[in-house]
């Protein structure tokens, strides 16, 4: 498993870019393009923060800016089901607040993780939803307003998406110690239509709550779904865990339940553990005074 922990000095958040083996990463010139990306998405999120935003609006900002690039497994450059079609997943938690919003098998949005802050801020206390799929989502999306996907093809920039990795994350902590997660996908690469993984469902590939973590994940998610992931690291926090420690443990449940993949985290301290077991996973964390990004083995600080 790889390991990369530390602090965040202050405001500060980590994204991934999916964890797999990136067999689509051939060239160096390939990885450094996957690295501007993912250091534009830094840089987006990390202005929010630095603007005083908070880290529910960074980690939207970052996983946006991840769709947008066409580079990842997510929104216009999402991977293809059996029958050639787009199914995007997306989902947000606020620790502040403790609301959620996801969307699932929808297909209107270029930017599928702001259609799921749109459906967080559908106050579930009075009847509003948690997970809006398919046809409602994309209703939700239209009438909002929200820009319509222009498909940038199944593996678009050449990286990532045909391995079956390539799932965008953030997770970020504000000045006020929030803490926050959105998680965007297209799933997996050949997936049988109506296929939903993880990264929708609160608690398994996306989690936030100011009184333990922030977590975003990537890997096999009928395995992160099995374990409960994101809400095992939550859970294992509060039963005393470090966050290195709850992720490890976390990952190793869905290690039993036949899965491989990584996760992004963070608490409301700024600490934060970023772990994988499959040969790669793109990622990287920016605060006032770093910003990382990696691919393979150990991330290479700037
Ligand atoms: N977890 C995502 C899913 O199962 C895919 C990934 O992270 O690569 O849909």
């Amino acid at each position: 498993m790889t390991h990369e922990s530390g602090v965040l000095a202050g405001p500060g958040l980590l994204i991934h870019g999916g964890a797999g083996s990136f067999s689509n990463v051939r060239s160096p010139a390939d990885a450094e393009r996957l690295g501007a990306a993912m250091e534009a998405a830094l840089a987006v999120a990390w202005e929010a923060l630095a603007r005083g935003g908070t880290a529910l609006d960074a980690a939207v900002e970052a996983v946006a800016a991840m769709e947008d690039s066409g580079m990842f497994n997510a929104g216009p450059g999402s991977a293809r089901n059996t029958r050639g079609q787009i199914e995007t997943d997306a989902a947000v938690m606020d620790g502040a607040t403790g609301a959620a919003g996801a969307i699932c098998a929808a297909t209107w949005a270029a930017n599928p993780v702001r259609a799921a802050r749109l459906v967080a801020a559908l106050d579930h206390r009075t009847g509003g939803p948690v997970l809006l799929a398919a046809g409602g989502a994309d209703q939700l999306a239209e009438s909002a307003g929200l820009p319509r996907m222009r498909p940038a093809g199944s593996v678009a920039g050449g990286v990532a998406g045909g391995s079956g990795a390539g799932t965008v994350g953030a997770v970020a902590v504000d000045a006020a110690g929030h803490v926050a997660a959105a998680t965007s996908t297209g799933g997996r690469e050949g997936q049988r239509p109506g296929r939903v993984g993880d990264s929708p469902i609160i608690g398994a590939g996306t989690w936030a709550d100011d009184a333990t973590v922030a977590v975003s994940a990537t890997g096999i998610g009928e395995a992160f779904m099995l374990a409960g992931f994101a809400h095992r690291v939550d859970w294992l926090l509060r039963g005393g865990a470090d966050v290195d420690r709850a992720v490890i443990d976390a990952l190793t449940a869905v290690a039993e339940r036949g899965g491989t993949g990584g996760a992004i985290t963070v608490t409301p301290s700024g600490r934060f553990a970023v772990r994988f077991d499959t040969r790669a996973m793109a990622r990287g964390w920016r605060d006032a005074s770093t910003c990382t990004v990696g691919i393979a083995g150990i991330a290479g600080g700037q």
